[in-house]
């Protein structure tokens, strides 16, 4: 069961909208793969957990947060 306990946010980058959460250091406590870079997060480190608006919250991947910044801000095209 998805619990949400606030401090979500709901962007809309290039790829479509997303529901965000800041993780902090200390909720951090499983290893994640970082899916902007590649990399695992290690633990204890805050970082942002995304997915999509819709569906079963089973798409949710956990981001290093400047590699979601980098997802969001780049390659704008007006
Ligand atoms: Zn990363």
């Amino acid at each position: 069961m998805l619990r949400i306990t606030g401090g979500q946010r709901r962007e809309t980058g290039p790829d479509g909208e997303w529901v965000t959460r800041r993780i902090p250091g200390a909720s951090a406590t499983k290893v994640y793969r970082c899916p902007g870079c590649a990399q695992e997060i290690p633990l204890g480190m805050a970082h942002v957990v995304a997915w999509r608006p819709y569906g079963d919250g089973g798409d949710r991947r956990h981001w290093h947060s400047s590699c979601w910044d980098r997802r969001t801000h780049r390659a704008p095209r007006y």
